[in-house]
């Protein structure tokens, strides 16, 4: 008997467009002998479109899209759309993908999916919780002050002194919860920092001001659930100032060095910390754990992304491959992982 497969991409997001690449190439590499594939886009807008199982993979971003035909049309067409998932594996980034939302909603249809429950994806989109879950958790970080909108709207002069007071120059400006570094400016000056938080109130009402620190980037990746494993270690290395949106997924300039050139004990307490991480924010499926090496090997966590990147030249499957486990069989091990957490819950 087939499994019968959702596949949730697109979405009301930033990162839309990167969720179809992903759609495009899960699709074209999972075994159609084995799952039954039911593609359910969400637009732009936040339709729901569910379409016809697909018995091949699709080309075109069009096709995925359901373009000019299709059953319609918003989230009414996935209730009723008669078809009882076995699984669904979301492969939404950011808002409304990444953050605990659908993945609530899955849950109340008490329907097994692929990757972080609702407690993991919700804290791990904040970065403000994250940070402190991860203080927590002992792991090493950045110096960092963060406030709302509201206080910066009374105080600006208090929240720049705050800053010069607590960390050192040049800054990082991050809206709280985003990701693909929507929203994120360097501030080497006090006139570049209130321009640099102007900015990211845009995107968020809660705000993140760390201390810029020169390092290597280094990600791990953790596939599981009660007992995760760690791969091996990847590096970006960049070719622009930061690794910003423009370097993620418009110059595709950036390389990436997979393993990483670095020492065993640096890795070992890499895995280590990945794994705490993992646990602190009680994820399950996978993570993407990223880390600041500095020169002499002192290692800071960055974050942790619950939905990373995941086509085929992502970080994230780079790394299991290298790992050796391939894209099809690490899609398959997630699917499985999504079973097992729902088996266990019930
Ligand atoms: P994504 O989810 O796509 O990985 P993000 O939006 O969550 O990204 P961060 O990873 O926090 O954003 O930051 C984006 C990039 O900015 C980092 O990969 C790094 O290049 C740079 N950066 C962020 N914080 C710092 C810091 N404190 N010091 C130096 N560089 C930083
Ligand atoms: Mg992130
Ligand atoms: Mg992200
Ligand atoms: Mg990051």
């Amino acid at each position: 008997m087939k499994t019968i497969l959702g596949l949730l991409y697109g979405g009301k997001s930033a990162e839309h467009e990167v969720s179809l690449s992903t759609a495009r190439a899960v699709i074209k590499a999972l075994d159609f002998n084995r799952y039954e594939v039911h593609p359910i886009f969400i637009t732009l807008d936040g339709e729901w479109r569910v379409g016809n199982v697909l018995t091949a993979p699709v080309e075109t971003i069009e096709e995925l899209q359901f373009a000019g035909e299709s059953k319609p049309n918003d989230i009414s067409a996935f209730l009723t759309s008669g078809v009882k998932f076995d699984v669904v594996m979301p492969l939404l980034h950011g808002t409304n993908g990444e953050d605990g939302t659908v993945q609530g909603f899955l849950e109340v249809l008490n329907i097994p999916y692929v990757g972080n429950g609702v407690l993991a994806s919700s804290a791990g989109m904040d970065k403000v919780v994250m940070k402190q879950l991860f203080e927590i958790a002992g792991l090493p970080q950045v110096p960092y002050i963060n406030f709302l909108r509201v206080d910066w709207a009374a105080n600006k002069q208090a929240i720049i002194e705050k800053c010069e007071t607590a960390l050192t120059w040049p800054m990082f400006v991050k809206p709280a919860n985003l990701g693909s570094s929507v929203g994120i400016s360097k501030a080497s000056t006090k006139e570049e920092l209130e321009q640099a938080i102007d900015y990211a109130l845009q995107f968020d009402r809660k705000i993140v001001v760390e201390q810029g620190i020169v390092a290597r980037e280094i990600e791990t990746g953790v596939l599981g659930y009660n007992d995760p494993a760690v791969s091996v270690a990847g590096e970006i290395i960049p070719v622009t100032d930061f690794y910003d949106y423009d370097s993620k997924y418009k110059d595709g300039n950036t390389a990436l060095e997979i393993p990483a050139k670095i020492e065993t004990a640096v890795y070992d307490e890499l895995k280590e910390m990945a794994i705490k991480a993992f646990k602190i924010l009680d994820c399950s499926g996978l993570v993407r754990a990223d880390f600041f090496v500095t020169a002499s090997n002192e290692i800071y966590i960055n974050e942790v992304n619950t939905m990373p990147g995941f086509t085929p030249v992502s970080m994230f499957p780079l790394l299991w491959q290298e790992t050796g486990v391939s894209y099809k069989e690490l899609i398959d091990r997630l699917i499985a992982l999504a079973i097992e957490r729902h088996e266990e819950k019930q």
